[in-house]
């Protein structure tokens, strides 16, 4: 009996890591998605109710859960060396010529293989199992991220067949565009500034502490070379070639190249084709094929002597700048926008560029009618690097930043060591004062529904608001008339402004937008001093003494309080019923039972939401955290608790207790 079910789970193990293969690997699905589920279901339940079967290689262990404090450091059996570069077809041939004297032969093939832009790691296999992946770090010793490298679905845990008893493989771990686009998508609809790069992003994912949110992001890992006593292969190309076949993600544009002639030919291929790709490259490597030849050939103190990257240039085109303007943001922070000719530039067109700021123009001397070269990196948004002189118009002058506000005419100030000019007018500057009206009731803070950015601009043009507390004296009358209102919108934004009022205080303090307080400080603020009264009462000492209240928070706070203009705001929301208050309900809720008290959940509950549970610690004044800690004083834990959570735990000797308990806990 129990070796049937011993075959069935390895049965069921052996055919999802075949699906994963084939879909995460090879790029071809096998199953469909619902019934891919459907088995690991099956294989979960079946782990659960026989957990003497339990295999941390499992397919059912991809999902994460583990909590990584330290990451901790471990040296590389052998050193993971950088690359030398070279940049043109002389660099290539010179290359070629060194290491056709060393061997002292003619007959060299190369692989070329895309160099993917992401973060290096360091994979060891014993045989055929995952077992430990490590950072590159300064190449000699790196960090130890292999619980969360398990989450990524193209990095086999157990190989599909033989490959070589122990070995390490290297690679890259990227984040394909796609998905760096929808999370920055998802990081936008959250109100939170983008990620940058893919690359930064893929790299810092590694370090996340908890492997369920590295689980949740679209990595990748491509593989380019492996490092064993020794490989049953003549050829670089070949072992390649065998270890997509047992697992691994090798990208299949490698190719053999007899000559840096065809050498050349693919890069020329790829510096056009790479913004087809999915995923970022910045180059091409070149590598001697041959291992022999390659061992001979040996390594310098930084690279192999068998190796050599061709950088690509960034893209760069050159346009003409048609006009500088300068855009005001939410906080009176001026940008200088380069508008161009439009040009086509690494696969997309661009007309606008930045400046950065009046140093950056200064700096390369960039005026309006020159031809100006533009760049796009890694960066989203693209960039002046230079001008091209030869083109400049004889009748051109300098650029002079302007010194008063586009939008107000209020001359601009710029602090000591800051790099950007500043419209100081902060209650009389247009975009200043849409820009806080928006984020009033923008979806995080009083999510004012039937409402939207343009209408704000329309109300404020026509006159009907200047502030955030205008909002609540607006009519329908006054609204229906406006262009392309009518009364139903007219009556949505009356109702969804008189619902604001039912927006609890945290929201509403977010939602004042004083400068540093977010959402989170918001709520901190709100459980501390219960109303605004309070908080506006606090002194510097008082302020800073509330947890995660620092100094430049504090000021900020004092600042705001301290200009009359907002105090009078704040009376007139007062007196329209917006809640300046933690409500009574609220405050019933409220003890501080749980003070001083850190919490860990971990697992999924029947008595409440895992949110609801978090909120009841907070409310009763106690602290949740993601991560267990020495600080941890107890861990509530439902069905199925991450094992690798429980054992921490354990070893912390950390209290574990039930829903159950914590609900009489605070009885
Ligand atoms: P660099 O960081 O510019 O010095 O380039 C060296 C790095 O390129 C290595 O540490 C690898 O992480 C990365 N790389 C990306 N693709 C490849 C590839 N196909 N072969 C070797 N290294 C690569
Ligand atoms: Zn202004």
């Amino acid at each position: 009996m129990s070796d049937t079910i011993k075959d069935k789970i390895e049965s069921l193990r052996k055919e999802l890591r075949l699906h994963n293969y084939n879909y995460y690997v090879l790029d071809n699905a096998t199953i469909s998605d619902y019934d891919f589920d459907k088995k690991l279901k099956e294989l979960d339940a079946l782990e659960k109710k026989y957990p003497q079967y339990f295999d941390e290689n499992s397919p059912t262990q991809r999902v994460g859960g583990t909590i990584t404090k330290n990451f901790d450091t471990v040296v590389h059996k052998t050193r993971m060396y950088s690359l030398d570069n070279s940049y043109s077809l002389e660099d290539l041939l010179e290359w070629e010529k060194r290491i056709k004297k060393i061997l002292d032969t003619t007959e060299v093939s190369y692989t070329c293989e895309l160099k993917y832009d992401g973060a290096s790691i360091n994979l060891t296999y014993n045989n055929g199992v995952l077992e430990k992946a490590v950072t590159r770090g300064d190449g000699f010793s790196g960090d130890d991220v292999t619980e969360n490298i398990k989450t990524i679905k193209s990095i086999p845990l157990v190989l599909k067949d033989d490959f070589i008893d122990t070995f390490q493989i290297r690679g890259e771990i990227i984040l394909p565009l796609d998905g760096f686009a929808k999370m920055n998508e998802a990081r936008i609809a959250e109100g939170e500034e983008p990620y940058k790069n893919p690359r930064n992003t893929a790299s810092g994912s590694l370090k996340l502490q908890d492997s369920s949110e590295v689980a949740k992001r679209p990595l990748d890992c491509l593989l380019y070379h492996i490092v064993a006593d020794k490989i049953p292969f003549k050829t670089h190309f070949e072992t390649l070639e065998r270890a997509r076949e047992v697992g691994f993600k090798v990208p299949d544009a490698i190719e053999v190249c007899n000559s840096i002639s065809s050498v050349f030919e693919f890069i020329s291929k790829w510096d056009k084709e790479r913004y087809h790709l999915p995923y970022e490259i910045d180059g091409i490597v070149v590598k001697v094929n041959s291992l022999a030849q390659q061992e001979e050939l040996g390594y310098t103190a930084k690279a192999p002597r068998w190796a050599i990257a061709y950088k690509f240039k960034a893209a760069q085109e050159s346009t003409l700048l048609k006009e500088i303007t300068y855009q005001v943001g939410r906080t009176g922070a001026i940008t200088p926008v380069a508008n161009l000719e439009p040009v086509q530039l690494a696969g997309t067109i661009v007309k606008r560029a930045s400046l950065h700021n009046a140093d950056q123009i200064e700096k390369l001397d960039i005026r309006i009618g020159d031809t100006v070269f533009v760049e796009k990196g890694g960066e989203i948004i693209p960039k002046i690097v230079g001008v091209d002189i030869s083109k400049r118009p004889p009748n051109s002058v300098p650029t002079k930043y302007i010194t008063h506000c586009p939008d107000c005419n209020t001359a601009l100030v710029r602090a000591e060591g800051d790099a950007k000019h500043y419209c100081p007018n902060e209650y009389g500057c247009p975009t200043q004062i849409t820009g806080r009206i928006q984020h009033y009731i923008s979806r995080k803070a009083m999510n004012i529904d039937g409402m939207g950015a343009e209408t704000v601009e329309l109300l404020y043009n026509e006159g009907l608001i200047t502030n955030y507390a205008d909002l609540y004296t607006l009519t329908e009358a006054q609204i229906i008339p406006l262009e392309r209102m009518a009364e139903k919108s007219a009556q949505n934004i009356i109702r969804g402004i008189e619902k604001s009022k039912e927006v609890p205080f945290e929201k509403v303090l977010f939602a004042l937008g004083i400068r540093f307080v977010g959402e989170t400080v918001a709520k901190k603020l709100a459980r501390h001093f219960k109303s605004i009264d309070n908080l506006m009462s606090a002194s510097f000492d008082e302020l800073i003494a509330v947890e995660e209240i620092g100094d430049k928070i504090a000021e900020s706070i004092l600042n705001f309080f301290g200009n009359l203009i907002n105090i009078q705001i704040i009376d007139r929301l007062k007196a329209y019923g917006v809640q300046l208050k933690i409500s009574k309900e609220t405050l019933k809720h409220q003890t501080t039972k749980l003070s001083g008290k850190t919490f860990v959940v971990s697992g999924v509950f029947t008595l409440y939401s895992r949110n609801e549970l978090k909120k009841s610690i907070e409310d009763n004044g106690g602290k949740v955290s993601s991560a267990i800690s020495k600080k941890t004083d107890y861990i509530i834990a439902g069905e199925n608790m991450g094992p690798s959570k429980k054992e921490k735990a354990e070893k912390l000797g950390i209290p574990i207790i039930s829903e159950l308990d914590y609900k009489e806990m605070i009885q």
